[in-house]
């Protein structure tokens, strides 16, 4: 029978959790996505009027279907824990059940159960500030938003995640190596994701028999990316250093989450798996 894949973070067609959902759909997996409230209305109209078809083609020539999207704010598990501000605002007010117990419980409701769970979202309000100029404020935001969001998800989802289901965020390679510009304490989440992905791939795996792996990808002009402001200059600089001097595609790392998500991978757990043109193993530029 064919696997259901929820995958959280999906806002538009440039991003990694699009390319994921991609090649999760080739390999004939029903797609559920979980997009950012306040990105919702745009995602959804344009998925309605084709502004996405050219890149919904998959390798046989049809086109990926999403079953269904779900609205999603991942920083939030409860409605109790839902500020008036948030609440009250208009872009919230049009949709309902957006926390991560919600949304699990919605996706309970709508098909019982997943068999993948991806993370693809991150977020870090003081990104492009120096780590010693980033605000407590700061740097919890980017930790609940990039990190904590992930357990929260997982500890939502697990219970209808099929016993031999996989679980796979992305992460990247400046949680353990000096990444100047990658700021606001988005080091220190990627470093606490990584981390989680051990403890978590021990407990899930221990208590349901779920693997729990993260990617770290490498340089991708995607909307978030874009928003940090040196995606250029890190692009061009793992052309120039990577041993595998070409541009990363999305459907690269696409490729490697489905073979994550798939059982020829059935005893790899608790692994960051770097999907970067091998960057990573460079110990000095070029
Ligand atoms: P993206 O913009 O496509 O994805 C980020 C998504 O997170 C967006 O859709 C955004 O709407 C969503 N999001 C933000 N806050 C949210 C919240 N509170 N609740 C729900 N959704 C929320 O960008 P991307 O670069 O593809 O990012 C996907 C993942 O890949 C992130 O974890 C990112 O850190 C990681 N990554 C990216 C790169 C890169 O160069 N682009 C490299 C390594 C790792």
């Amino acid at each position: 029978k064919g696997k259901r894949a929820f995958i959280a973070g999906v806002a538009d067609d440039n991003g990694y959790g699009w390319a994921i959902a991609k090649s999760l759909a080739a390999a004939g997996a029903e797609i559920l996505v979980g997009t950012w409230v306040p990105a919702l209305n745009i995602f959804e109209s344009s998925l309605r009027r084709g502004k996405f078809d050219e890149s919904r083609v998959l390798p046989d020539g049809s086109l990926m279907e999403i079953t269904k999207v779900y609205p999603l704010d991942a920083v939030f598990d409860s409605p109790e824990d839902v500020p008036e501000d948030i609440k009250s605002n208009k872009r919230y007010a049009g949709s309902s059940n957006w926390t991560v117990k919600e949304v699990a419980e919605c996706v309970k409701q709508d098909f019982g159960s997943i068999d993948i769970l991806v993370h693809s979202l991150a977020n870090g309000p003081e990104v492009t500030k120096p780590l010693l100029e980033t605000s407590r404020n700061g740097y919890l935001a980017a930790l609940s938003a990039s990190s904590y969001s992930y357990i929260s998800l997982l500890k939502h989802f697990v219970p209808i995640i099929n016993p031999g289901g996989s679980s796979l965020s992305l992460t990247y390679i400046a949680s353990e190596r000096i990444i100047p510009g990658y700021g606001g304490g988005m080091s220190s989440a990627k470093a606490a994701l990584e981390s989680d992905t051990r403890v978590l791939a021990f407990e899930a795996g221990r208590k349901h028999k779920i693997r729990v792996n993260t990617i770290s990808a490498g340089p991708l002009r995607s909307r978030a990316a874009k928003a940090i402001g040196f995606i250029d200059m890190m692009i061009d600089y793992s052309s120039a250093n990577a041993p595998l001097q070409k541009e990363l595609s999305a459907e690269e790392v696409g490729n490697a989450a489905a073979f994550l998500a798939s059982p020829l991978a059935s005893a790899i757990t608790g692994a960051v798996i770097y999907v970067d043109n091998g960057l990573n193993a460079m110990g000095v530029g070029v």
